[in-house]
């Protein structure tokens, strides 16, 4: 079964695709391509453009942030080299701590020479102590012998007799071991907190150079620990210790000693801790990492790890920051100054900081800090990158714009050159089909003729045989001409059909008419079944007779043994149903798809052998086209076919036709 209902026109099979198609590619695909491209381009050239456009905004800003951390930097250094200029050594380094200037410092006298950190240094006795060597020795092989007491003996009297303080202190200190590790506690408390607390004492030193008397009261205080009897020289001790580690005018203290005093005296009374002894223990770190002593105001690596040191012009104070104080002040800093828009500064040494996806922009810091770079990270949409997607997207819609005026314009162009391509195919069709199909009859004719002339006086009923196979073969060519006419004004679209109220009954009957002889002749049974109150239609009757006549024509050219045809016309809703039933040959699904096109014949020979040349259902399909119609086919193979044009029925009609 088929449903047909197709505009007049429409490109049948291989009408000029491949033209338009290559058309198409270059009028459209390829200037979509280019342009696709050269909007690529722009863009990335646009998001280039204002990167730099960012880049050299943010630079000017930089250069401003950099002048001022310079001034920052300056104004750091002098007052390093101002503050606390004209105290002892540990006093300013314990000032510059109080102050935060830095982290930590190292302090020089103005040859270059390392002041503070103190470290310890071997002390060569003044004198032969008195008693000693041997004394020492003896008592040695005593403590050794576990004779504590005997050799506690030896260093009092050791102690009573030299006049060298450094000595009778360390004998002092001797002694109280002694006593301490044979039990006798308050003994050695007595001689290390009373003993020892003699002025005198007061700035003897170990042979390293370490004060005595500190390390002694150290070593009270741990005798003392957790015995309730002792509790207030514990405390008197402790306070005493405290202030001597706070102390930073004479006796100058070893650095090492003085870290080690505060972290047992912190262990032992639970107080505040000593503020300075972070600035002390990196400092003594600084000394012991060997770091060469800096010799500009530059900020410049030590062998620590994340330690930078930077000194003052004087050179006499370096100051030590660690890395994460730098990072975070010169954030301060810049996070003041900076008025980037959109974007977060930092500052942080090369090599190190935000990681290549993050940072916008590096830029070198400056004088002092040469090793440093700013990092610039955007947060969020910035103006520059709204503006740059502002232009991206009028370049797209420009793009799209032209690609779719383009695409407009092939269309068109495509329209046409089909259009010019189908006209040229069908005349060459058509000569090639109307000489062909006119040559056949003309040429029987001209045979018919020739014969009759040649036997003037011949057989009557020959003559009359010959006469109507000539009036056949006109018959034939007439209606070949009748399509060929029609079809070719159909074709230029000329046909002006001339609608007004027709009763298809009565077009039934014109084409009967048309078609009685030819049906009787071959000995075919024509019914025509009409029903009854058969509304009308808008239609030219002409062109309805025509309609009819060629689906007539084909029921008796398309026909087997079997030559029972009948058209059926009836009334269904709104439309009106004129069907032509055969037995005849039929059509297979395939072929029902293809028979509307204009030239397409199944069987080529059978329809030339009846006068067909594939026009007759292009003339049927366009004419009910022209009504507002549609075609149904309904077909099987050696079953027959038939063949149904719906037709609008006359709305307004008010008349009938009687059935
Ligand atoms: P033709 O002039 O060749 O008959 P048509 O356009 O009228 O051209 O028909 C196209 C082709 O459709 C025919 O060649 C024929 O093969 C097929 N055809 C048309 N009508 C019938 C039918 N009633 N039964 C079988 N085949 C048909």
């Amino acid at each position: 079964m088929r449903m047909a209902m197709r505009k007049w026109g429409t490109p049948t099979s291989g009408t000029g695709f491949g033209p338009v198609l290559l058309l198409l590619i270059v009028a459209v695909v390829a200037p979509t391509a280019c342009l696709l491209w050269l909007i690529t381009q722009a863009t990335q050239n646009e998001r280039l453009a204002i990167r730099q456009k960012l880049e050299n905004a943010y630079r000017a800003e930089l250069q401003e942030v950099r002048v001022r951390l310079e001034d920052w930097w300056r104004d750091r250094t002098d007052r390093l080299t101002a503050l606390a200029a004209d105290v002892p050594a540990g006093e300013r380094f314990a000032k510059l701590v109080d102050e935060g200037l830095a982290d930590s410092f190292i302090l020089c006298n103005t040859q270059g020479e390392l002041v503070y950190p103190v470290l310890p240094w071997p002390r060569v006795p003044e004198s032969q102590p008195t008693g000693g060597p041997e004394e020492w020795v003896k008592a040695e092989d005593l403590i050794a012998a576990g004779a504590l007491m005997e050799a506690a003996g030896i260093y009092q009297a050791i102690a009573d007799q030299t006049t060298e303080i450094d000595l009778a202190a360390q004998a002092l200190m001797a002694q109280a071991r002694c006593l301490g590790g044979s039990g006798h506690h308050q003994a050695a408390i007595d001689v290390l907190v009373h003993r020892l607390s003699e002025p005198r004492y007061g700035n003897a030193r170990d042979s390293n150079g370490r004060l005595i008397v500190p390390s002694a009261q150290l070593v009270a205080l741990e005798m003392m620990a957790g015995r309730p009897a002792d509790q207030s020289d514990f405390g008197r001790t402790a306070r005493d210790l405290r202030a001597r580690l706070l102390n930073y005018r004479e006796p100058v203290m070893p650095t090492a000693q003085r870290l080690f005093l505060m972290e047992r005296l912190g262990s032992l009374v639970p107080q505040p801790g000593f503020e300075r002894w972070d600035a002390e223990k990196l400092a003594l770190d600084y000394v012991e990492s060997q770091t060469p002593l800096p010799s500009t105001t530059i900020l410049t690596r030590t062998l620590l790890n994340r330690v930078w040191q930077l000194a003052s012009e004087d050179k006499t104070v370096v100051a030590l920051l660690q890395e994460s104080r730098i990072v975070s002040e010169t954030a301060a800093m810049a996070k003041k100054w900076a008025t980037l828009p959109e974007a977060a500064v930092w500052v942080f040494p090369t090599g190190a900081g935000l990681s290549d996806r993050d940072c916008f922009l590096r830029e070198p810091v400056g004088q002092t800090m040469t090793d440093w770079q700013f990092n610039v990270k955007l947060a969020g949409p910035n103006p520059f990158a709204k503006a740059a997607e502002r232009q991206i997207a009028i370049y797209w819609w420009t793009g799209i714009l032209v690609i779719l005026a383009c695409a407009a314009v092939t269309l068109v162009l495509a329209r046409h050159m089909g259009r010019q391509v189908r006209l040229t195919r069908l005349k060459n069709d058509l000569i090639a089909t109307v000489s062909h199909e006119l040559k056949t009859p003309l040429s029987s004719v001209r045979v018919l003729v020739e014969t009759l002339l040649d036997n003037e006086c011949g057989n009557p009923r020959q003559t009359r045989e010959y006469l109507e196979m000539i009036a056949r073969e006109n018959q034939r060519l007439s209606r070949l001409i009748d399509n060929f006419l029609t079809f070719s004004r159909m074709e230029r679209n000329k046909r002006a059909f001339e609608m007004r109220a027709v009763s298809l009954s009565e077009v039934a009957k014109d084409a009967v008419e048309a078609v009685h002889e030819r049906f009787h002749a071959a000995g075919f049974q024509l019914e025509i079944k009409t029903a009854p109150q058969l509304p009308q239609v808008t239609g030219d009757r002409d062109a309805l007779v025509t309609l009819l006549v060629n689906l007539l024509d084909n029921a008796l050219k398309y026909a087997r043994n079997d030559r029972r045809v009948a058209v059926r016309i009836n009334a269904v809703g709104d439309q009106v149903c004129m069907a032509v039933e055969d037995h005849g040959i039929g059509l297979s699904r395939r072929d029902i798809r293809r028979i509307f096109d204009r030239f397409y014949q199944v069987d080529r020979s059978l329809s030339r052998e009846s006068g067909g040349c594939g026009l007759g259902l292009s003339i049927v399909e366009f004419i009910v086209d022209a009504h507002g119609g549609r075609i149904d086919v309904r077909s099987q193979p050696g079953q027959g076919s038939t063949f149904s044009i719906w037709l609008p029925a006359r709305v307004e009609a008010t008349r009938t036709e009687q059935g």
